[in-house]
C-alpha cells in the first residue's frame, strides 16, 4: 500500500534545483526568493472529474492539461512562470495513474523550467488544483481593463478544434468526424499549449495593452476585456483563425466554434495599430502565429460582422459553469 507521504516522495518530490524556490517540497511551506523589483503573479485553476474532463481520462494528458491551463493564465498576464503547487484529491493511490500524471505534468514543467514547490494530497473524488507563480515587472502586466479605442484585437494560434472534438465525443455533429480528424481535434482539447513566450514578450516589450486567455470561448472572454476596459468592439468572425480540422467544416460550424467554442487556451490581446509590425515580429520570434480579427471601439457592445462587414446575428455566449 502506498501511503500519502510515500506517494508524494515517489511521484512529486524531485531533486531540488534551488534555481527558483529557496525551499521546495517537504516542510510546512515552500519559500521562494522573488527577483528584486519584480511583482509576483499568482493564479489557480481547478480541474474536476465529470466537469472539466471525462471519468477515465488518460492520466498523462491530465497532468499536462492541469498545468497548461494554469500557465495559460500567466501567459495572459505576460508573467514569466516561476513555480507551482499541486493540490490533489485522489480516489485511490493508483501507481499507473500517478506515474502517467507525473510524466505529463513534469514534461510541461521542464519545458518551462519551473518547479513543483508544494501542495496537498488527500483521498476523495478526482480533483486537481494547481496554483502557479510567475513574475512580471511593475506596470507591465497585461490587464483585462487596458484596452483602448482604436486598438487592434489579435488572436494567437487557432480556435475551435477543442470544441469540435468535444462535439465529436458527444455525438453532436450532423456530419461526424472520421477517426483521424477526431484525433487531430482532440489533441487540441487534451494537450493545449500555453502561449507563455508570446505573452511574456508582449508584456516585456510593452507591445500589447490588454490580454486574456481564451478558456470559455472568445466572445465571452473578449467580453471581459470590453467590460473592464469600458469599451466595445467590432469582431470579424470570418477572420477568426479556425483550427485545422474545424477549417474543413461548414461556415456555420466554423463561425460558432471559433467564436464561442471554449477550451482553446489561445491569447486574445489588444495593441495599438502603430504596434502591428512589433506584434508580428514578436510572434514570429516565438514561432506563434497571430491574426488580427477586429478593433476596439468607444461604443459599448460587441458587434459581430462577416468578411464583407455585414452584421452577423450569431446568438453565441461564453461558457458559464452555473448557467451553461
Ligand atoms: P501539512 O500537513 O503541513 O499540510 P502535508 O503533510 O500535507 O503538509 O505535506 C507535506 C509536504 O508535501 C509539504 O511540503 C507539501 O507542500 C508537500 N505536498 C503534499 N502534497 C503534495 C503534492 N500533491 N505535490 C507536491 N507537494 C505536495
Ligand atoms: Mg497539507
Amino acid at each position: 500500500m502506498l501511503s500519502e507521504f510515500d506517494l508524494i516522495k515517489e511521484y512529486f518530490q524531485r531533486p531540488h534545483h534551488a534555481t527558483r524556490a529557496a525551499l521546495g517540497i517537504g516542510d510546512d511551506c515552500a519559500l521562494i526568493a522573488p527577483t528584486p523589483g519584480m511583482q509576483t503573479a499568482i493564479s489557480s485553476d481547478m480541474l474536476v472529474e465529470g466537469r472539466h474532463f471525462f471519468a477515465g481520462e488518460d492520466a498523462r494528458r491530465l497532468g499536462h492539461k492541469s498545468l497548461a491551463v494554469n500557465l495559460s493564465d500567466l501567459a495572459a498576464m505576460g508573467a514569466r512562470p516561476v513555480g507551482f503547487t499541486l493540490a490533489l484529491a485522489l480516489p485511490a493511490a493508483d501507481r499507473a495513474w500517478l506515474h502517467g500524471f507525473a510524466q505529463g505534468l513534469f514534461a510541461l514543467a521542464d519545458a518551462f523550467n519551473i518547479e513543483l514547490i508544494g501542495g496537498d494530497t488527500t483521498k476523495g473524488p478526482l480533483n486537481i488544483c494547481i496554483t502557479v507563480f510567475g513574475e512580471v515587472a511593475p506596470g507591465r502586466a497585461l490587464r483585462r481593463g487596458a484596452a483602448r479605442p482604436g486598438d487592434d484585437i489579435w488572436i494567437s494560434g487557432t480556435l475551435g478544434d477543442a470544441r469540435l472534438a468535444l462535439a465529436g465525443y458527444r455525438g453532436e455533429l450532423a456530419q461526424p468526424l472520421d477517426d483521424a480528424s477526431q484525433r487531430g481535434a482532440a489533441a487540441r482539447l487534451h494537450t493545449p499549449v500555453p502561449r507563455v513566450e508570446l505573452g511574456v514578450l508582449l508584456a516585456e516589450q510593452g507591445i500589447a495593452h490588454a490580454a486574456i486567455d481564451i478558456s470559455d470561448g472568445l466572445i465571452g472572454d473578449l467580453g471581459h476585456i470590453l467590460t473592464l476596459s469600458g469599451a466595445g468592439a467590432t469582431l470579424d468572425v470570418d477572420a477568426l483563425p479556425a483550427g485545422d480540422v474545424l477549417a474543413t467544416r461548414d461556415t456555420a460550424l466554423r463561425r460558432a466554434y471559433s467564436a464561442a467554442g471554449g477550451d482553446d487556451y489561445e491569447l486574445c490581446f489588444t495593441a495599438p495599430a502603430s504596434a502591428r509590425a512589433a506584434v508580428l515580429a514578436a510572434a514570429a520570434s516565438v514561432a506563434t502565429p497571430v491574426t488580427r480579427v477586429g478593433i476596439i471601439e468607444a461604443q459599448a457592445g460587441l458587434r459581430l460582422v462577416d468578411a464583407a462587414g455585414a452584421p452577423l446575428d450569431l446568438r453565441l455566449a461564453g461558457f458559464d459553469h452555473f448557467t451553461s
